[in-house]
């Protein structure tokens, strides 16, 4: 395999091929194949941008079809029959059954382009400046989003040039199991002296991603609601990883039955890997002004296509989310058997993820890069996450067939087993 080329010319902030530094030729669902012909599975799948498979063969087809028929590919916010067709789908398939109500806004095709206009709107809506987010949350890197991103690493990456705009409070089980940290945050806001601006928003990802699986009990989240709602604040759920079924919902919300004012996806919402974000709103808060936030790539006529097939065919009946939880399961059990088989060898783990967003703590990054490096020479692709990357991660397709998940389970297995002899 030849690498010379990409490691002399692409820039050392590359990070993925460090992990997986082989050359990627194709790949068909949840199987990549490489230059010399070896396959691996996938427990990366694009970091949940890849929740229906490699080349889904119904949304490729679509693709190509429209291709074929010279359907409008770039066209700023034009009026196409593809955005008509794409809205029309979201809110009969999407959103009408699940009681929601949501104007739209196509920001640039990003998940950061996303929270950026979401965090924008929630000020221009409430005239105040503040957003708080969460400890370990990620939202994303450029600087509006980077400000209400925890990670130091991405933090320290400006230059020097001071992130603004955002305040931290502790996500559930920061603080330990005993302890409900929306208590400090209901006492900041009704402290004269706490220090905290009345936000405009709370931003928050109902299972943290990045920031190592962590996941926000429902009560939390319930709670989390009640305080916005009771302190005129807007309730932003950033769904860019957790949401188009990988909890196993559509919206990763809909466990904890809340109605977020503001909901931000991007990641699997074009359903083939191409990029693409929306934001959806409460329609009074649609305070924007014509062209008062722009972009030349707003809505991208190909994800609208790959976007609205996907929609149509996972998420017209219960089929799909019933297979999503039923796979949960096998991978929630061999998960809880792992944690407990590292735990006895003397490393303290534990299992947690909510549908097919799961983890191991392993309790260091080091011992979690063995786990995944072992496991990547044995063929399975699989990467870490947490503030020390010490969560080994499982984001598979949700359409990986159950051979290759047991077999990615195996492979996972005999890793840990070889990493700890
Ligand atoms: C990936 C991610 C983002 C950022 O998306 P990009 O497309 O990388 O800009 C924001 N929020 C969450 C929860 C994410 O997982």
């Amino acid at each position: 395999m030849q690498t010379q080329t990409l490691e002399r010319m692409e820039s050392d902030v590359r990070t993925y091929s460090r992990s997986f530094p082989v050359v990627f030729t194709k790949a068909v669902n949840a199987r990549l194949t490489d230059e010399d012909g070896r396959e691996y599975i996938d427990f990366l799948a694009g970091a949940g941008t890849l929740n229906y498979g490699h080349n889904n063969p119904e949304l490729k087809q679509a693709l190509v079809e429209y291709l074929s028929s010279d359907g409008i590919i770039h066209g700023l916010d034009f009026w196409t029959a593809a955005k008509r067709d794409y809205l029309e789908t979201l809110e009969e398939v999407i959103l009408k059954p699940r009681g929601l109500d949501y104007k739209i806004h196509l920001p640039g095709p990003t998940g950061t382009n996303a929270v950026e206009a979401a965090i924008r709107l929630a000020r221009v809506a409430k005239g105040r400046h503040n957003i708080v987010s969460f400890t370990n949350g990620f939202h994303g890197v450029t600087m509006g989003a980077l400000a209400t991103t925890g990670n130091r690493k991405f933090r320290e990456a400006t230059g020097g040039v001071p992130t603004v705009g955002a305040a931290f409070v502790p996500f559930d089980g920061y603080l330990g199991d005993g302890t409900d940290t929306l208590d400090y945050f209901e006492k900041l806001l009704g402290d004269k002296s706490g220090g905290l601006d009345l936000p405009a928003a709370v931003i928050v990802e109902t299972v943290q991603g990045e920031g190592g699986i962590n996941v926000a009990s429902t009560q939390w989240l319930q709670r989390l609601e009640g305080i916005c709602r009771a302190n005129d604040i807007l309730l932003i759920i950033d769904d860019i990883q957790a949401g188009c079924g990988r909890t196993g919902k559509f919206f990763s919300f809909e466990h904890a039955g809340i109605t977020p004012d503001i909901v931000t996806n991007s990641k699997s919402l074009s359903g083939l890997g191409l990029p693409f974000a929306h934001v959806l709103m409460r329609p009074e808060l649609d305070k924007w002004k014509p062209g008062q936030y722009n972009g030349t790539f707003r809505g991208f006529n190909l994800a609208f296509v790959t976007a609205a097939t996907a929609m149509r065919k996972y998420w017209s009946d219960d089929t799909f989310e019933r297979d999503v939880q039923r796979k949960a399961g096998i991978v929630e059990e061999r998960f809880t058997q792992l944690a407990g088989w590292i735990s006895d060898k003397g490393h303290p783990a534990s299992e947690r993820g909510r549908g097919l967003m799961r983890g191991i703590d392993v309790g260091n990054g080091e011992l979690a890069d063995k786990i995944t490096s072992k496991a990547f020479e044995n063929g399975l692709v699989i990467e870490t996450s947490g503030q020390d990357g010490e969560v080994v991660k499982c984001l598979c397709p949700l359409t990986i067939p159950d051979e290759d998940l047991l077999e990615g389970l195996d492979i996972l297995e005999r890793s840990i087993h070889e990493v700890l002899a």
